[in-house]
């Protein structure tokens, strides 16, 4: 990883990690990557993303680059709108679940796809040195506007059976957390024919109702708005909705494994090709059922770029790919995590379906997850000797992305925190009993460490 890209851009509190110096600077060494071409930008609803929003098309101008703004939109939207208007690439001033006070930048490549580690670096390179593109006096590029959305909805709306909604006319709730979701999800699904109900569906970057990660903790309210009105079910959002969680008919919110399983199970049961991907932090609950139904699940690091760069590799061959957060990825749309696309797919699995969200969840294989942390020094000294403990233990190991090592029914991974001091235990296992035990003993191998 570089320096100043992390796993999801560069990301900072606003006017004082990330100032409007910095992003200039940022769009600066992008164009100058590029040399030539057009950019488009877009931005999440926070209140700084103006003003930032601003420097990074100074920036992008200055080179002689040429930027089209389309104003507030989703992630996804600027990142389907770049691939299919022909841009090179794409600034989106987001820092997605993070709090109000924070910003970031992240840059996609012209098929909308985050860029790759040695792309940064060449980025970064040029930020260091400072060995910018500047454009002649007479000559700076151009800056003009347009409007994407109506452009991703259709787009989304010809992916999906709108048919079979029509006739279930399912009432859903709509969740975006007063950010970028607002823009396009209420709308999209009353177009699919849902009898939509909205909360915190006006955008206002202070995020005053919720804390823009859509982690069961935080949309209760949307849990009981859809025990109160009656609906099929809810959906939420995170800050630039490439994320979507869910709330089944009976008011209780699920982790994005679930939704994330019930797609694999849909798309190798209806498309051609038989691999799934997913990060090593994912689990049997993910694996299990892409197995009973002849499927393959194509492990990656974790991370939804490395998610995205494999399904691209795998061509074809793979259906689906997405992390155990809410983020999905449908290949025959675009490679990058999508969020009112997955509110579209989830309307339409349950309209296609006889079932409910509750009933589809309860037939998913039940497993427990535990995650925890401990503090160390030197990370990569610690996780080296890891390594070396490992093996051997369990029924296999795995060393893609930290240390895993798996049971029949369990496995503990270790793993060394991107931006901490940390490193992170994560466990499965069939009871919280087990997976807790195994928390223990994946503690007390990085302790153990630790002593020698
Ligand atoms: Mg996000």
């Amino acid at each position: 990883m570089t320096e100043l890209f992390g796993t999801n851009g560069v990301r900072g509190i606003a006017n004082d990690e990330l100032t409007p110096e910095l992003v200039m600077k940022l769009a600066r060494s992008l164009a100058t990557f590029l040399g030539d071409g057009r950019i488009a930008i877009a931005r999440d609803t926070r209140v700084s993303g103006e003003m930032l929003k601003k420097a990074a098309i100074t920036g992008t101008q200055s080179t002689g680059l040429d930027v089209v703004d389309i104003g507030e939109a989703p992630s996804p939207c600027l990142q389907y709108y770049v691939k299919e208007n022909d841009f090179d690439s794409g600034i989106i001033i987001t820092a997605s679940h993070n709090p109000a006070e924070y910003n970031g930048v992240k840059f996609v490549d012209g098929d909308g796809v985050e860029y790759s580690h040695k792309q940064l670096e060449e980025m970064e390179r040029i930020y260091k040195k400072e060995i910018f593109q500047y454009a002649d006096w007479s000559n700076p590029g151009n800056h003009s506007y347009d409007d994407a959305i109506p452009m991703y909805i259709r787009a989304i709306k010809q992916k999906i059976d709108i048919e079979s909604i029509l006739e279930e006319n399912p009432k859903v709730v709509v969740d975006p957390g007063n950010g970028a979701g607002c823009f396009v999800t209420p709308y999209l699904l009353r177009q699919l024919g849902c009898k939509v109900v909205t909360l915190n569906s006006q955008p206002d970057g202070l995020f005053p109702a919720r804390e823009p990660e859509p982690l069961p903790k935080n949309i209760e309210d949307l849990a009981d708005t859809v025990e109160a009105v009656g609906a099929d079910l809810g959906v939420a959002h995170d800050g630039d909705a490439d994320r979507a969680t869910f709330v089944d008919e009976k008011g209780k919110p699920h982790m994005g494994d679930v939704s994330l399983v019930l797609f694999f199970k849909k798309m190798l049961k209806t498309k051609e090709g038989n691999k799934v991907v997913t990060p090593v932090s994912s689990g049997k609950k993910a694996s299990k059922p892409v197995e009973e139904l002849g499927g393959e699940v194509v492990w990656t690091e974790v991370g939804s770029t490395t998610v995205s760069r494999k399904m691209i590799e795998l061509g074809d061959e793979c259906v689906c790919g997405g992390e155990e957060n809410g983020g999905v990825i449908f290949p025959d749309f675009q490679y990058c995590r999508d969020g009112a696309l997955t509110a579209a797919r989830m309307i339409e699995l349950l309209s296609t379906t006889e079932k409910t969200l509750s009933e589809l969840a309860n037939e998913l294989p039940q497993y427990k997850h535990v995650k925890t942390k401990t503090k160390v020094q030197d990370k990569q000294r610690i996780m080296k000797k890891v390594f070396k403990k490992i093996e051997g233990m369990g029924e296999c190991t795995q060393t893609i992305d930290g240390a895993k090592i798996f049971w029949e029914d369990s496995w503990i991974l270790i793993r060394p925190s991107g931006t901490e001091p940390v490193v992170r235990v994560f466990t499965e296992a069939p009871s919280l009993e087990e997976a807790k035990e195994l928390a223990r003993k994946g503690l007390e191998i990085v302790e153990e460490t630790k002593e020698e």
